[in-house]
């Protein structure tokens, strides 16, 4: 043989000649940063989710920063979410200088358990900021029904969740559609469009977008793109602190592109996942589940391993045969950042989290993944967790 094995990555973002063409139209327009894409972008974005107001920032991080402030999160407020997340969730509570107040995740799932949330609000309690973990919705509706009995802003961590569907008096709605107070979305890479980085939030809330829009750019009274056009000589303000959280032009046409092309990506990313769904079961395997009023765009397919499998010991032998796979999400509690700091509170148990991160894997799902490419990472799942590979195995090691 004279070709090597090949290696199915894990994710891949799809990006051609059309993200080219309008890089170009921008660089040959001479206004790069902020601008008329941007504006054109977040006019976009909020017909597709069907909101209000949508504002584009630099990444979901600062999305969730401005999110928090925007409902009043300061020194010492409670915010309760995951811990079971990625790391940037709890981060931007602690920018606010508020205390990440974690509870478990949900049986059979990796989202929050909205029966939990309750025993963990306080009089500290500010918001309450609930994840679409992996594309998959989290119960929405309940949590914004908790949170308006106790008067508790919801913010959605939507980072994984463009595209993602939520059934909503009986109308399938995009996340992103105002139910919570603010929705917070990421254009990293690693997800399912991409702006090589990027963020946007959404809100029904007139008030809080405007706030956005002056914290994007250093609390600016009237941003650059006014003045640039104005007949008169404007002099700009500084009423109060802002940051530099601006997405630039080149990343909005980028966005803009990516946008068109989303309802077929998920099309082809709800496909793929039914028929890894129906090979995981011919394995006995569990395959992730989605609740009758959700519909996951799978950004992440996430695979929960038989007891007698360690996670380390799998994801080396799939990458061995050509398949790159991740363990499943982190547990922000357990990173050095965090643990023993006195920066959070666990108000539950937080053994699902756990048991989720180390014993959960990640499998290739792609847009462009072929049919021969999902075949290839089936037939190496077969090796390793067929009824007849298994009691193999279970036979050497006991
Ligand atoms: C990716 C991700 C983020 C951070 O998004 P960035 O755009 O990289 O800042 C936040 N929360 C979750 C759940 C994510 O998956």
């Amino acid at each position: 043989m004279t070709h090597s094995t090949p290696m199915i990555p894990v994710a891949k973002p799809v990006l051609d000649e059309r993200e080219v063409e309008a890089v170009r139209r921008v660089v040959l327009s001479g206004w790069v940063t902020q601008g008329p894409e941007v504006a054109a972008f977040e006019n976009e974005f909020a017909a597709f989710v069907d909101a209000p107001h949508a504002c584009a920032v630099s990444n979901c991080t600062t999305a969730l920063h401005l999110a928090l402030k925007a409902v009043g999160v300061g020194p010492g407020d409670e915010v309760i979410t995951v811990s079971h997340s990625f790391i940037a969730t709890a981060n931007a509570i602690q920018y606010c200088g508020g205390v990440p107040v974690f509870i478990d995740i949900e049986a059979g799932g990796y989202n929050i358990d909205a029966d939990l949330i309750e025993t963990a609000i306080t009089p500290q309690t500010k918001a309450i900021l609930c994840v679409h973990q992996l594309g998959m919705p989290c119960d929405l509706k309940r949590i914004v029904e908790i949170g308006k009995r106790h008067a508790i802003p919801v913010i959605e961590d939507a980072a994984c969740a463009t595209g993602s569907e939520i059934l909503w008096d009986g109308r399938w709605e995009k996340i992103g559609k105002p139910h919570g107070d603010i929705a917070c979305f990421s254009f990293h890479p690693r997800k399912v469009v991409t702006t090589g980085d990027g963020g946007m939030l959404t809100t029904a809330n007139a008030e809080y977008d405007r706030k956005f829009r002056l914290w994007r750019q250093h609390g600016m009274s009237v941003p650059d793109t006014v003045r640039h056009g104005s007949k008169e000589v404007i002099f700009e303000g500084y009423p109060e602190i802002g940051y530099n959280y601006r997405m630039t032009d080149l990343q909005a046409a980028i966005g803009r592109e990516q946008l068109k092309r989303l309802p077929d990506l998920i099309s082809r990313r709800r496909k793929l996942a039914r028929q890894y769904s129906e090979h995981l079961d011919a394995m006995g395997l569990e395959a992730p589940s989605e609740p009758e009023w959700a519909r996951s765009n799978w950004q992440s397919y996430c695979v929960e391993l038989p007891a007698s499998f360690d996670q380390r010991t799998t994801m080396q032998a799939l990458l061995n045969a050509g398949v790159s796979t991740r363990r499943g999400v982190m547990n922000t509690h357990l990173e050095e950042a965090y643990m023993g700091k006195g920066l959070h509170r666990a108000a539950t148990s937080l053994v699902r989290s756990e048991v989720a991160q180390r014993s959960t894997l990640i499998l290739p799902l792609f847009a462009q993944m072929t049919d021969a490419d999902l075949s290839f990472v089936v037939s190496a799942l077969r090796d390793i967790f067929a009824p007849a590979a298994r009691s193999a195995k279970e036979l050497v090691s006991s």
